[in-house]
Formats: C-alpha cells, sequence, structure tokens
C-alpha cells in the first residue's frame, strides 16, 4: 500500500499560477475578468487593476471573425474546453496572435461558474510557419514546373515526393512507377546500389536510360542523376533522433531532342555497315555452299580411290584419280580460303530494344513492300547485357527475315509480325512472333542445322537460323521455336544478362 499523499497546501495553486510562464486569467460566466497572473500583464501590458471587472474582449483586435467568437461560446458553454487562434491587441496598440485555451470551471453540482483562459504569443512562430509554408509552395510550383522528371524515393523505392513532369512519365511507362523501372535499370547497368546512401552523396551522374514505348512511337532517352538526401520526420519518436532516414533524390532530364539528331546519323552510319556486312556475309553464305557442295563429290572420289588402292590395281587410272583427287582438295582448300571470316566484335554494352528498335527501321521497306504490320511490344525499359552488337543484330535481322519471306507468299493474308522483349529473372527474353504458315512439328529441330531451308528454291541457302543459334549460343543464350503457338511461328530468344563474357554490362 502507498502511504497516503499529504495534500497541498492551498497557498501553492496560487503561487504556481502566479509564477507560471504563461498568461492565466480566471473569469465569471460573461467573461468578465476576476484575476490574471504577472504573465498576463506581462503579455498585454496592462497592469492587473486596468483589467479585472472588464470583459476578455478588452484584448480583442475586432478582426477575428465573429465565427471565431461564436464557435469559442457555443464551445465553452456546453462546459467543453476551447483552443484556438485570436487577434489580439495590447495595451499600445501592437497587435499580437494569441494562441488561447479556454476551459469551463464548474462547480460541485456541475454547473459552469468561471471560465480559465490561458494563452500565449505565438506571432513569431506564425511568422515561421507561414515562412515555411511560402517555401514549401514556392519549392513546389518551382519543381512542378522544372522540365526535368523528379522524384524523392525511400529505402523500398517508394516515391514519397513527385513533381508534374514525372507523373507525365507515369503514362509513358504503362502507369508503371517510373523510379522503380529507370532505378531497376541504372542498378542492372552500374551493378550495385548506388555507393553510400550517406546525405549529400552522389549515387549516379547523368546515367542515360532509354524509356521504349510500345506501337512504334520514337522512344525517349532521359539522363538520370541521383543523390542522397535526408529528410527530418515528423513523427514524436524521431524528435531526439539525429539519424534522419535517407532518400534518394532523382531526376531525369529529358534527352529526346539531342539524341534524335544523333540516332539518325547513327542509323545512317548502321545502314551502311548492314548492308555491307550482307554483301560479305552473302559472299560466306555462297562460297560456305559451295564448299559444302563439292566436299560430296570430293568425299566420293577419296572414298573410290581408297577401294582402288585396297585392291592394289588400276594403274595409270588410279594416278589419274589421285591427281583428280589433289586437284580437288587444292581447289577446295582455295574456296575455304576465300570465305571471309566473320569479323571479330569486342563485347560491349547491348541495349535490345535499340538494337531490335534498329533491325525493325532497317527492314521497314521490306515490311512495308510486304504489307506487314509491326506490333512492338517493348519492356519500357531494358537493363543493358554485354554482347557483341552486330552479332546479336545479325540474330534478329535472320528471324526478321525468316518471318517476312514466310507471311510474303502469295495469298497468305494473316501479316502480322509481333516483336516484344522483357526480363525473366536473370536473362532477357526476346519474341519474334509471325502469323505465316508456320513450322511443321517434324522440321522444328531441322531448320537450325546449316544449309536446311523449308522452302525449295529460296532465296536463302539456309543458313540464318543457324548462325542465328550460333551468335546466341556464343552469348550464353538460346533459341526455341514454341511448340505451342497456333498458326505461324513463335521465336523464343533468350540471352542471360551476364551476356558474353559471364560479366553483367
Ligand atoms: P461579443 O459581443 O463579446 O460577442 C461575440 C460573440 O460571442 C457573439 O456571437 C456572442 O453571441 C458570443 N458571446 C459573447 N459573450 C457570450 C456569452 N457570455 N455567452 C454566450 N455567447 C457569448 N477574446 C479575445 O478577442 N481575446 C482574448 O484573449 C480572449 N480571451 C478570452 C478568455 C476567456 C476565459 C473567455 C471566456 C473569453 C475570451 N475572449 C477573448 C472572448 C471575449 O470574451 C469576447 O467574446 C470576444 O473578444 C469578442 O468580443 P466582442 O466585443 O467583439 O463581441
Amino acid at each position: 500500500m502507498k502511504p497516503d499523499t499529504p495534500p497541498l497546501p492551498p497557498h501553492l495553486f496560487q503561487q504556481a499560477v502566479e509564477q507560471a510562464d504563461m498568461a492565466i486569467s480566471i473569469t465569471d460566466q460573461d467573461a468578465n475578468i476576476l484575476y490574471v497572473n504577472p504573465a498576463f500583464c506581462r503579455a498585454t501590458g496592462y497592469e492587473a487593476a486596468e483589467v479585472i471587472g472588464r470583459n476578455q474582449s478588452i484584448l480583442s483586435n475586432k478582426t477575428t471573425p465573429a465565427k471565431v467568437y461564436q464557435a469559442l461560446w457555443q464551445t465553452i458553454a456546453r462546459g467543453e474546453s476551447w483552443s484556438g487562434r485570436l487577434v489580439n491587441r495590447r495595451r499600445d496598440g501592437g497587435k499580437y496572435l494569441a494562441d488561447l485555451l479556454v476551459t469551463p470551471v464548474a462547480d460541485a453540482a456541475g454547473a459552469i461558474t468561471h471560465y480559465l483562459g490561458l494563452h500565449r504569443d505565438v506571432t513569431e512562430l506564425h511568422r515561421l510557419e507561414c515562412e515555411a509554408r511560402n517555401q514549401k509552395a514556392l519549392i513546389e510550383s518551382a519543381v512542378d514546373a522544372a522540365p526535368i522528371a523528379m522524384a524523392l524515393v525511400d529505402a523500398d523505392d517508394c516515391v514519397v515526393l513527385d513533381n508534374h513532369e514525372y507523373k507525365k512519365l507515369m503514362g509513358d511507362l504503362g502507369m508503371v512507377e517510373p523510379a522503380s523501372v529507370l532505378l531497376a535499370a541504372l542498378r542492372a547497368e552500374l551493378g550495385h546500389a548506388f555507393g553510400t546512401p550517406r546525405a549529400g552523396n552522389v549515387a549516379f551522374l547523368e546515367r542515360e536510360v532509354r524509356v521504349d514505348r510500345a506501337g512504334w512511337k520514337m522512344p525517349r532517352w532521359f539522363s538520370c542523376s541521383g543523390t542522397w538526401v535526408s529528410r527530418v520526420e515528423g513523427e514524436a519518436d524521431a524528435f531526439f533522433d539525429r539519424r534522419h532516414p535517407v532518400y534518394l533524390l532523382l531526376v531525369a532530364s529529358e534527352t529526346t531532342a539531342q539524341r534524335a539528331e544523333q540516332e539518325k546519323a547513327r542509323l545512317a552510319a548502321l545502314k551502311a555497315v548492314m548492308a555491307e556486312e550482307a554483301r560479305v556475309g552473302g559472299l560466306r553464305e555462297s562460297l560456305s555452299a559451295a564448299v559444302f557442295q563439292l566436299e560430296g563429290p570430293l568425299n566420293l572420289m577419296n572414298s573410290v580411290l581408297a577401294t582402288i588402292s585396297r585392291r592394289g590395281c588400276c594403274e595409270p587410272a588410279g594416278e589419274t584419280l589421285v591427281e583428280a583427287v589433289n586437284a580437288g582438295r587444292a581447289a577446295l582448300e582455295t574456296l575455304r580460303g576465300a570465305v571471309p571470316a566473320p569479323r571479330r566484335e569486342t563485347p560491349t554494352s547491348v541495349n535490345l530494344n535499340e538494337l531490335l528498335h534498329d533491325v525493325i527501321e532497317l527492314s521497314t521497306g521490306r515490311l512495308l513492300a510486304a504489307g506487314i504490320t509491326v506490333s512492338w511490344q517493348p519492356q519500357p525499359v531494358l537493363p543493358a547485357m554485354p554482347g557483341c552488337p552486330n552479332q546479336l543484330r545479325g540474330l534478329f535481322k535472320a528471324l526478321v527475315d525468316n518471318a517476312i519471306e514466310a507471311m510474303n507468299t502469295r495469298g497468305w493474308r494473316e501479316r502480322e509480325l509481333v516483336i516484344a522483349t522483357r526480363t525473366v529473372d536473370d536473362a532477357l527474353e526476346v519474341i519474334v512472333e509471325d502469323s505465316g504458315p508456320g513450322i511443321p512439328a517434324g522440321q522444328r529441330l531441322k531448320v537450325f542445322e546449316p544449309f536446311f531451308s523449308t522452302k525449295k528454291g529460296g532465296e536463302h541457302p539456309g543458313t540464318g537460323l543457324s548462325m542465328a543459334l550460333q551468335a546466341a549460343v556464343d552469348h550464353g543464350g538460346g533459341i526455341e521455336l514454341d511448340p505451342a503457338a497456333r498458326g505461324g511461328c513463335r521465336v523464343c530468344v533468350v540471352l542471360p544478362l551476364r551476356g558474353i563474357d559471364g560479366e553483367r554490362a
């Protein structure tokens, strides 16, 4: 049992109120002042004797709206406390903003007999609040009007603040959170979590990210920079905590206009390179096919010669055959030597969306001539992978060429080419799907063999898919024909993000 606490002496209450550093007044039921403490006199400039017997309205500056007083009186008349801000006037005429709390004082029977008023001057606090609010509004309108997308992102990649341009970007990304998409692409590209998250540290600087849009719209480019910033939390338990959480300020400024010019020039150069490569590739294909064709009869002659020499007969016919075989071998070697060697490429960072965009752009003439519509369905932001761009371009060009050839047959009505990209786990997946006649089930493996073609006397000798497969394998990936494709041909290319040398771009 706790010992009984001795009652406080009555004068202690008086002393406490007298010495309190807050303006305190006690009034009757009509707000006529009965008592004021010294802090009240300091705040208002009135002596106690000057206000005792006067109404509290003596303090009114007459600029507080009547409805505020009505609310005050309605509340305290119900026996409840009221708090709010009023414009008061001191004895010397100076105005101040008073933060007032009025509490009804009831007798033993519960009837209100008096009111207790406590108020303090909050003019300076109000000025600071206004300044902060004005600054916030100013910063917000400047940030909103800025032609760059901005977002403040927390540790879970959730956006806690953003601007108008950022919201517009959301439309382009199909209502996906742009920050998550951009940051995922940047993380994949940089291969780290943006350095040490300490306020003021730069996470990444002017990294360009390409945003592809479905429906054959021009892609957009953004130069992205990220800075770590700290934010003071408003929660009570954060009041004494000096470790303010760190956020990432993501700024993405559009560079599409500058890139568009560069793109035009790059595409023109690429066209020339591709034309030259097609010429050399054609030569390689034709010569390889000739070597392949010649190897058959030469092997036959070799086995005939072996049979003859086993029987130990047929001079001088055997000699002539030996000469013919040797001449054939020499001719074959000369032919092999004439096959242009494939160009060795140094792996670099490749954006498959860009590469596929180029392939479609370069095939536009043929696609239009064949009346084929292209449905471009890219993942808006695709992480880069290390790879050989020419080899990969050749891979997809072969698939697109095959699709065009398959659909471009007399009387064929369905002519749609779907090209889609997406990230699946640690790999990139590209789907090239045409609405042509498709590949019969029995030939789905054979088509990847060199010199195999489903079309007798077709335009190509049938090395496209084998080379495409080789390119995918060289990049640690593979190509599959989807057996579930209903009508047409659905080719699925999977390329690991770690790319050609096991390293991420
Ligand atoms: P008033 O004629 O006083 O009335 C304004 C409105 O209040 C009217 O709608 C009226 O109907 C209502 N009203 C007034 N008296 C009563 C009542 N007895 N019962 C019900 N409704 C009523 N005002 C300040 O401006 N500054 C202060 O610091 C301040 N401190 C106060 C402290 C206490 C403890 C109390 C009880 C009131 C305080 N007031 C203060 C309110 C003050 O009494 C006046 O109501 C107010 O100043 C408006 O005065 P007025 O002469 O312009 O209008």
